[in-house]
């Protein structure tokens, strides 16, 4: 593997007596993509969450870039500019343009002047293909342009690593196909990328790992060959026969 630029040891998180996540090891290399599939209340959105500190871990350790972001005294602020995050949810300003949903973050977070973030929206608008809906309202765009417009955002503050909550499963089946395609480009860019998802074409094809996880355990981790294509735990069958 290259560089790791996410490293899980031993991750614990429970809610009240509630453990969700029991001892998670998974470690991302730079540049790498990797899907995290597994039945609903398994775990695969409080890990992501414990990767850029949305969710404080009850134990173990999470590393991004080198970085312990599970340290007591890290910047937290710093850390997560470096954590792009991209929820089922678009989360877009109603009120504001796209234009300026790309950079009212940049400038509040990064102190980017004006001028520079709105060169970086429209070179990240122009990544996901929508330049001509720069001064929309989010009102007048489709779920999976507004999912767009989302990942545009994450970009522009020029991340080193992606997190991907399920993107596409607001969506009206007919838009996911351009999310997905965003982020295929993404991935072929070389962005390392961490994205639960039941789109199990996309696993296949875009993905270098595959994460299953069940119950707050990662009871696979292979290439999509070996556990989409040819899964060797009961669990894993189980789920993925429920998907066809
Ligand atoms: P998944 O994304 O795989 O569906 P989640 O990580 O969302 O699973 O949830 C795993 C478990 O953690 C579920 O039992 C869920 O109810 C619980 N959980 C998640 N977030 C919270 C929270 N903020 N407070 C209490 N319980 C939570
Ligand atoms: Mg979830």
């Amino acid at each position: 593997m290259s560089r790791p630029e996410i490293q899980v040891k031993d991750l614990r998180k429970s809610f009240g007596d509630n453990e969700v996540l029991r001892g998670i090891d998974l470690e991302i290399g730079s540049g790498e993509v990797v899907c995290v599939i597994g039945p609903s209340g398994s775990g695969k959105s409080t890990l992501l969450r414990c990767v850029n500190l949305l969710e404080e871990p009850t134990g173990g350790r999470v590393l991004v870039g080198g970085t312990e972001v599970t340290d007591p005294d890290v910047d937290i602020d710093a850390v997560r500019r470096r954590i792009g995050m991209v929820f089922q949810q678009f989360n877009l300003f109603p009120h504001l343009s796209v234009t300026e949903n790309l950079t009212l973050p940049q400038r509040r977070v990064l102190g980017r002047d004006k001028a520079e973030a709105a060169k970086v929206a429209a070179e990240n608008l122009a990544r996901v293909g929508l330049s001509e809906k720069a001064d929309a309202y989010p009102a007048s765009l489709s779920g999976g342009q507004q999912q767009r417009v989302a990942i545009a955002r994450a970009l522009a503050m020029g991340p080193e690593v992606m997190l991907f909550d399920e993107p596409t499963s607001a969506l009206d089946p007919e838009l996911v196909g351009d999310v997905l395609a965003v982020m295929r480009r993404l991935a072929n860019e070389g962005m390392t990328m961490m994205v639960v998802t039941h789109e199990m074409t996309f696993a296949r094809e875009v993905a270098d790992r595959v994460v299953f996880m069940d119950a707050g355990v990662i009871v696979e981790d292979g290439t999509p060959e070996q556990v989409i294509g040819n899964p060797g735990n009961e669990r894993t069958r189980h789920f993925l026969s429920r998907l066809l």
